[in-house]
């Protein structure tokens, strides 16, 4: 296993009355992380957190080495960031909006400026370059807020809904960019982003948070896995019987909260030439089979989710419900 890049332990953030982030524990590995969540619940509080722009109200962590608390300029100097909105000074041009960004960052004028152009090359950007941004498409401006955030040659990199706002093509470009940096530079990115087809296409690591708290945090190799024919069950009272007997039949069990269960197959167990509807029609009559020997009420019976829209859409109504 790798060593984290960045560690959160227990972050909660408050904005006067409201809980913005509630408890955050997260480890986040080399690669690229998708930071996924429904609208208000913390990604961009946590990105601030994560540059060191808003001071934590309790918990601690570091980023790249450094605490989060103490050493935020530090990790501003080693950490891209592209926002989400567009921030630029009216009447500059694209080359001369990337070049101001490479010297806020310390590069000498001349290494700025080279910089700058080869940036804009890796951006597909031509002579349009040395146009004001005010006369920009929306894929010209986020090509600049992209190469803005990269020029200086971070370490790590956060991009804010960076595809928002772009036709097919030029938001397959941007993602390709974006993968060739992780795996031809070696860079590590978080991505914070409502688009779950973006995760799906090029993430390593997938982070769901809603309502200030993190509800999964799981590589996208886990989440595809399709080996393991399994299914959800929710039961009245007690899960210990019903558990009990399942392991006994050699099914994984794992307990979620609110009395979920998630039952599957070993990851050894074949079930020789069983498709996976039919491993989990298996796996069902087992449970059956458990709850009339254990006296056990069954109120729910699917499948485990498996695309990332179903985990999505599941993770977020339970956490919903759990809150509620
Ligand atoms: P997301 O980026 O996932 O949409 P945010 O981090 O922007 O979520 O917001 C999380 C919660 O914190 C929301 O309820 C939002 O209204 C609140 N919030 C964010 N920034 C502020 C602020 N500066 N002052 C007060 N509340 C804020």
């Amino acid at each position: 296993m790798p060593e984290a890049l960045i560690q959160l332990n227990n972050i909660v953030k408050d904005y006067k009355t409201m809980r913005a982030l509630d408890g955050v524990d997260l480890e986040v590995f080399p690669g690229i992380t998708g930071l996924l969540g429904p609208n208000g619940a913390g990604k961009s509080t946590l990105i601030k957190v994560l540059l060191g722009l808003v001071r934590v109200s309790g918990g601690s962590g570091t980023v790249l080495g450094h605490k989060l608390a103490k050493e935020g300029k530090a990790i501003r100097n080693k950490v891209g960031y592209m926002p989400e909105d567009d921030c630029y000074i009216a009447g500059m041009s694209g080359i001369q909006v990337v070049q101001f960004s490479a010297s806020l960052a310390g590069l000498p004028g001349v290494e700025a400026l080279r910089r700058s152009h080869e940036i804009l090359d890796f951006c597909g950007m031509q002579q349009e370059r040395y146009r004001t941004i005010e006369t920009y498409s929306t894929g010209m401006r986020q090509k600049i807020k992209f190469a803005a955030a990269i020029v200086h040659d971070p370490e790590f990199l956060i991009f804010d809904e960076p595809t928002s706002g772009l036709d097919p093509e030029e938001r397959e470009s941007l993602l390709n960019r974006i993968k060739i940096l992780a795996s031809t530079v070696g860079k590590s990115v978080i991505i914070s982003t409502h688009i779950l087809p973006d995760v799906q296409a090029i993430c390593d690591q997938v982070v769901i948070l809603q309502n200030g708290k993190v509800r999964l945090n799981e590589t996208l190799d886990e989440l595809n896995r399709p080996s393991e024919a399994s299914v959800s069950i929710r039961v009245n009272g007690d899960v210990t019987p019903i558990s009990d007997f399942l392991y006994r039949q050699n099914l994984q069990v794992t307990a979620k909260p609110n009395g979920k269960l998630v039952v599957g197959e070993d990851a050894n167990d074949s079930s020789g030439g069983l498709n996976t509807t039919e491993r989990n029609q298996r796996v069902a009559a087992i449970v059956w089979q458990g709850a009339r020997e254990t006296g056990t009420t069954i109120q729910s019976l699917t499948p485990a989710k498996n695309s990332l829209e179903e985990i999505f859409m599941s993770v977020v109504s339970e956490a919903a419900n759990a809150d509620s």
